[in-house]
């Protein structure tokens, strides 16, 4: 197994503390891994800065045969990834087979065509006697820090646009999954010329804070958590370097009376307990009309009970990542239920076995107030709560201090149009939930970051706009 770093081309052990990697689905130990030492995080961002200047200087053309090869690299190595992911996460082998591998392997695609397709203002004489145009440049030296709940696609949203647009990178996965991408760095290293991309390993305090606090890093990205991106932002503020921030996220899905109730119960119970509810998009907060509200809750609570758990490579959904995140959800849970105005109508326990499993839980009549709607829970846990008129759906879906995913649920067009145009999300599906294509932006407002990932946004969110002029 790859456990060692990539830096400048080579592959060194990490100096620092080792980490013990866990299978969260049997609790076994899979291997260890040691994280990189100050001195070696300091030689990734040289090695990174080193390679800037010419690779910056490669043509798109270049830089999109790299993606592709990469994409075809990881297509023809696609099982044994889907296999590291999975016991890396707790996640089945077949959700991690059919839907994670095929659209990483279209990230790396899509980015390989989008890297020739960077779009601007026309050149022209904005004032007589001059030419005027827009250059798109890459940043410099970026370093990126991935979660847990999706490594390898997550390492992949962020290498591809930043190495598309001509950035050289330093990346960290998360000290509790680097399985996949400590992999995905041997193809990185037979396509790329060193120093180009660099993987570092270790924990947020170690490696990622001296990373967002490096004088040689011209951009941070961040997918994590809300106090992470704050701690991140202030270590940026103190060179003024670009930050990417995609942090967390409470989804409401607003379900009218008149929704295909039936669309509804499948799309909750596949979109709210996906990956165990460990991701950012999870449809987790539901506001039900009136009238649909009691049917809604009891139909869901008989889907979620037929959702299948467990370690098998056909389950539905898997583990959580650890025992401590359990503990997270567990105390979410217990804290809810102690409310007199609260039922958990199905689940809320913890599974006993090795494995970090919990039962995927509704939890009906919650309010607006309470902590279970007002804050990420980042587990296999839905809310359901009534709401009386359009007006009071849609305040109660804005009043959060997320702002990455939302959903509306309605065979009346008109109503489902005006409800996503009051909402503030970075994304509203209609009649659907969680769906990503590479095309298309992902990410938040307000707590949950901003920068976007995926599309040509994500393309030029890793470069600088500059304007050249001359003189005739
Ligand atoms: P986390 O913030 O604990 O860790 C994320 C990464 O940041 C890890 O690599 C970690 O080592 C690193 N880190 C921690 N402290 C740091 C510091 N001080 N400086 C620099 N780096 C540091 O988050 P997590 O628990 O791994 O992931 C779960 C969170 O990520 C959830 O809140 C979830 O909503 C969010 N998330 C957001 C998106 C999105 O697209 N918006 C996607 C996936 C996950």
């Amino acid at each position: 197994m790859q456990t060692r770093l990539l830096i400048d081309g080579a592959f060194v052990a990490g100096e620092g503390a080792v980490e013990t990697i866990l299978n969260p689905a049997t609790g076994e130990t899979i291997t260890e891994v040691p994280e990189a030492s100050p001195a070696q995080i300091d030689a990734a961002v040289a090695a990174a800065e080193t390679a800037f200047p010419a690779w910056a200087r490669t043509t798109p053309a270049e830089r999109s045969a790299m993606l592709a090869k990469v994409a075809d690299a990881l297509e023809a190595r696609a099982e044994e990834f889907a296999k590291l992911e999975s016991a890396n996460c707790g996640k089945p082998l077949q959700r991690v087979q059919e839907d994670e591998l095929p659209a990483i392997i279209d990230c790396f695609r899509f980015f390989a065509g989008a890297a020739r397709c960077l779009p601007g203002s026309a050149a022209g004489e904005y004032m007589e006697g001059f030419t005027s145009m827009i250059r798109r440049d890459p940043i410099g030296v970026v370093a990126s820090i991935a979660p847990w709940n999706y490594p390898l696609m997550m390492a992949a949203w962020k290498l591809c646009p930043a190495l598309a647009a001509g950035n050289t990178v330093v990346l960290k996965p998360s000290e509790q999954t680097p399985l996949t991408t400590l992999a995905l760095a041997e193809i990185l290293a037979e396509t790329y010329p060193k120093g180009v991309v660099n993987i570092v390993t270790g924990r947020g305090e170690t490696v990622g804070a001296p990373l967002a606090a490096h004088d040689r890093v011209r951009m941070i990205s961040l997918t994590g958590d809300v106090a992470t991106g704050q701690k991140v932002l202030e270590a940026a503020a103190r060179n003024l370097k670009r930050t990417h921030l995609e942090l967390g996220g409470k989804a409401p899905v607003i379900v009218f009376d008149d929704a295909d109730l039936e669309a509804v119960v499948e799309g909750i119970r596949i979109f709210g307990y996906y990956n165990a509810g460990q991701d950012c998009t999870a449809a987790c907060r539901i506001y039900a009309g009136a009238r649909i509200h009691d049917n809604l809750v009891a139909e869901l609570a008989a889907a979620v009970e037929q959702i299948r758990f467990g370690p098998e490579a056909d389950a539905e959904i898997g583990s959580l990542i650890s025992e401590r995140q359990r503990q997270r959800v567990a105390s979410f849970v217990e804290r809810a239920a102690s409310q007199p105005h609260i039922e958990v109508v199905t689940g809320g326990r913890i599974v006993p076995g090795n494995g970090f499993f919990y039962e995927p839980t509704v939890i009906a009549g919650a309010r607006q107030g309470d902590e279970i709607v007002q804050k990420e829970v980042f587990g296999p846990v839905v809310s359901v709560t009534r709401f009386s008129d359009v007006e009071e759906a849609i305040a109660w879906a804005n009043d959060s201090e997320y702002g990455l995913a939302s959903s509306v649920w309605t065979k009346d067009i008109k109503k489902a149009m005006r409800t996503a145009a009051a909402l503030q999300y970075g994304c509203t599906w209609i009649n659907t939930h969680f769906m990503l294509v590479n095309e298309m932006p992902h990410g938040g407002m307000k707590r949950s970051g901003y920068g976007k990932d995926m599309s040509l946004y994500a393309l030029e969110d890793y470069t600088v706009v500059r304007h050249v002029m001359v003189a005739h």
